[in-house]
């Protein structure tokens, strides 16, 4: 049923229809994928690669639970968040109960940016203030507001007044003294233009800043000190979240942070769309005393038994402790295969640093494995694929990764 015909003229049609530079794909030669199975994406030309990217299928591609659920659901009744229904509730309840006491409401989305986005004007009415500081190299979104966020896309010139930046933790000596003395230059950046620090959002895994590992005393650096300026703290846990750091759910947690907003996204639905966004409620209050917020498909029957089938898959098949395993197993193979090898990351989120990367990226490819690149000048590769791996995709990964060493 998914046997698909390799088609020549894709490429060209979607260059035409879509633009190139606009919508760019992986790979010289990009792949033409049909199915995807588990761990595995199958090709046109009858090809499967071991997927080590693809964060979004966490309980793996077309995951049975999942799809049923989904479809269940299509054929009964999808519409607008505006009604009552159970899906909605429990999925609020479910991740409402496994963030800190105090992070009690749940506003649905359907992506990260959007979840951002809302964090960011909350932030702003509850605060008053209108200054965001995030890390340099950093990924929050695609909204206008998210994107100036994202200070990996854009020239350092080219930064609103109102975005001040952090250095990432690249050292081992970075504590929180430095973390609070970074927030505390940011905002003196921000106060010189004329704003003040509203929101401190941060990526906890770091991932386009080339996949870092910080250590807690420097994540809680950075809270305590956006808290103690007045402003707000956004654990984004878009990439981090759903078990991927092989210790919690959420990522934060392995800092033992207690954000004022938590967002929630890629994975959620295991390539479904359907993004949170986890708050206080007095945060939340205030905010709908001058504003709103709908969201016509955010949070809605299909999406959100979606996010419950891949939160049940993943506490009954103990995803989060598998991953922390199998991400332990990658991490030692690569460094017994090559010695001085810098690989960084928790759990099934591994950089590798490695000379001429979006080169070895392609040479993994042609060995049948799939990585990204990330980091100044893509020169890190980004593991971090679905938390189904087992020992056996470890093997595979390792094999073709010394193949493509030679
Ligand atoms: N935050 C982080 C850390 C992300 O990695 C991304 C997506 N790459 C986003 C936010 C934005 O999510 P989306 O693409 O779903 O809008």
């Amino acid at each position: 049923a998914s046997a698909q015909a390799a088609d020549p003229t894709l490429q060209v049609r979607r260059e035409a229809a879509l633009g190139g530079e606009l919508s760019p794909l992986f790979y010289r030669q990009p792949l033409q994928v049909v199915r995807g199975e588990g761990a595995w994406i199958h090709t046109a030309d009858g090809r499967r690669y071991l997927d080590a990217y693809n964060n979004v299928p966490v309980v793996g591609h077309a995951h049975p639970a999942v799809v049923q659920a989904l479809s269940r659901q299509a054929a009964v009744l999808n519409l607008n968040s505006r009604y009552l229904h159970p899906n909605v509730v429990e999925l609020a309840e479910r991740l409402v109960a496994s963030m800190p006491a105090g992070l009690d409401t749940c506003v649905f989305a359907n992506s990260g940016s959007e979840a951002n986005d809302l964090a960011w004007r909350m932030a702003r009415v509850v605060t008053g203030r209108d200054g965001a500081v995030v890390a340099d190299l950093s990924y929050h979104g695609v909204s206008e507001a998210t994107a100036a966020f994202s200070t990996n896309t854009y020239p350092a010139s080219a930064r609103p007044a109102h975005v001040a930046v952090f250095e990432a933790p690249r050292d081992p000596s970075d504590d929180g003294m430095a973390a609070a003395q970074r927030v505390r230059s940011a905002r003196g950046d921000l106060g010189r233009a004329g704003h003040d620090l509203a929101l401190l959002a941060v990526d906890s895994v770091f991932s386009s800043a080339g996949i870092l590992t910080p250590g807690s005393s420097f994540m809680r650096g950075l809270q305590d000190e956006a808290r103690a300026s007045g402003g707000l703290f956004l654990a984004d846990e878009v990439q981090a979240g759903f078990g991927r750091g092989g210790q919690n759910l959420w990522r934060f947690q392995d800092f033992g942070l207690t954000p004022d907003f938590v967002t929630l996204g890629k994975p959620m639905g295991n390539g479904h769309p359907v993004a949170a966004l986890i708050t206080r409620r007095e945060i939340a209050e205030a905010f709908v005393e001058v504003d709103e917020y709908f969201s016509t498909f955010g949070g809605n029957p299909v999406s959100c038994v979606a996010a419950l089938t891949v939160l049940d898959v993943i506490e009954q098949t103990g995803l989060v402790a598998r991953s922390g395993e199998v991400g332990a197993q990658l991490r030692a193979g690569l460094e017994s295969l090559v010695p001085d090898l810098r690989v960084r990351g928790q759990g099934l989120m591994v950089g590798v640093e490695i000379p001429g990367a979006p080169e070895f990226a392609e040479r993994l490819r042609d060995n049948g494995v799939l990585v990204g690149t990330t980091g100044p000048g893509g020169g890190v590769l980004k593991i971090r694929p679905p938390l189904i791996w087992e020992s056996s995709h470890v093997e595979v990964f390792l094999s073709a990764f010394e193949a493509a060493l030679r």
